[in-house]
């Protein structure tokens, strides 16, 4: 089969992926094998590239926004999968006994395997995957517009969920990427009131036809105090401005994997029982629901469709926020 695969983490610049031709790869026990149909690009997938984060396997192929068909089922248990359309996020598996798995939290799991980085992942022409890591896919939605909903969703999903956004009230979003553009919708359909802070022209834009009750540039001030935040931009300066735009006892999530280091700032911003969290990966729970509230809502993604070859370019793309919405590639 045809991948696009990292031999030597280098800068998006000089063209990390090569398109190689690979053997075809053999599900193990309790995997399946997926003819992949389409791979979102994520912006940790630049940062696997480039060697931010420590990459146990190489070389590797990238890609943990799998949508494909199932074309291999070996394990007499998962053979009703054959045929289905699934699709395949950041976790891979987890150990199923430790602490964190038993509480529902294994997205905290230290044994926790991820897609793209401990076993290849989507951007190439199969994949294996776990069979109970994998996730049926709403009809409604195409290939393309799904393969967003499965890292970029999952994630402003579970952030929302951390910052109590699920219920409504006053929501401030820091960043206007592809996982705010989902959060957004799911948080207005369920009723909250969303403030977008956001520099780029075309950002703004698309946050207000999004729904957006208010947008301005970071360091503006919203005509309210906010119940919530999410700061999807890996910039640490919104943390405390997040925490000045908070009222007493709200709640600010830090969404991004990575973020430049946070400035020093007075412990009256934290006071009255204000909180910052982070978001550490998703849960199989968190992907089905926001997969079911996908469905009911309907969200609408915004995509951008380029060949696995330009997988390169893709990742340029997102490293200079040229993106509006999400890019996906199609083998
Ligand atoms: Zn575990
Ligand atoms: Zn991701």
């Amino acid at each position: 089969m045809l991948a696009m695969v990292l031999a030597t983490p280098r800068p998006a610049e000089e063209r990390p992926l090569e398109l190689r031709q690979v053997p075809q790869p053999v599900p193990g026990p309790g995997e399946v094998l997926l003819r992949v149909s389409a791979c979102g690009v994520c912006r940790t997938d630049l940062h696997t590239v480039e060697g931010d984060l420590t990459l146990p396997l190489l070389p590797l192929v990238p890609g943990h926004q799998v949508v494909g068909t199932v074309v291999d089922a070996p394990a007499d248990a998962d053979r009703a999968l054959l045929g289905r359309r699934v699709g395949v996020a950041w976790m891979a598996g987890a150990c199923g006994v430790c602490s964190f798995c038993r509480e529902g939290n294994e997205n905290l799991c230290p044994d926790a395997r991820f897609t793209g980085l401990h076993a290849w992942g989507g951007y190439a022409e199969q994949v294996t995957a776990r069979a109970d890591f994998t996730y049926p896919l709403p009809d409604a939605f195409p290939d393309d517009q799904a393969a967003p909903l499965l890292c970029a969703g999952v994630i402003g999903y579970r952030a929302l969920r951390l910052a109590g956004a699920l219920t409504g009230g006053r929501l401030g979003i820091f960043g206007f990427g592809a996982s705010a553009h989902v959060a957004i919708q799911v948080a207005t359909h369920l009723g909250a009131e969303v403030y977008v802070y956001t520099r780029a022209r075309r950002h703004r834009a698309h946050a207000e036809e999004l729904g957006a009750r208010w947008v301005g540039a970071p360091g503006d001030t919203a005509p309210a105090l906010l119940d919530r935040a999410v700061i999807f931009s890996p910039a640490g300066e919104h943390v405390p401005a997040a925490l000045a735009a908070l009222r007493p006892g709200g709640t600010a999530v830090c969404a991004s994997v990575t973020m430049s280091d946070i400035p020093r700032f007075p412990y009256g911003l934290l006071y009255g029982e204000r909180r910052v969290s982070s978001v550490a990966n998703a849960t199989r729970r968190d992907a089905l629901e926001l997969l079911a509230l996908a469905e009911r809502i309907p969200l609408r993604t915004s995509v951008e469709s380029l060949p696995l070859a330009d997988a390169n370019e893709a990742l340029l793309l997102v490293k200079r926020s040229e993106v509006t919405g999400a890019l996906v590639l199609r083998p």
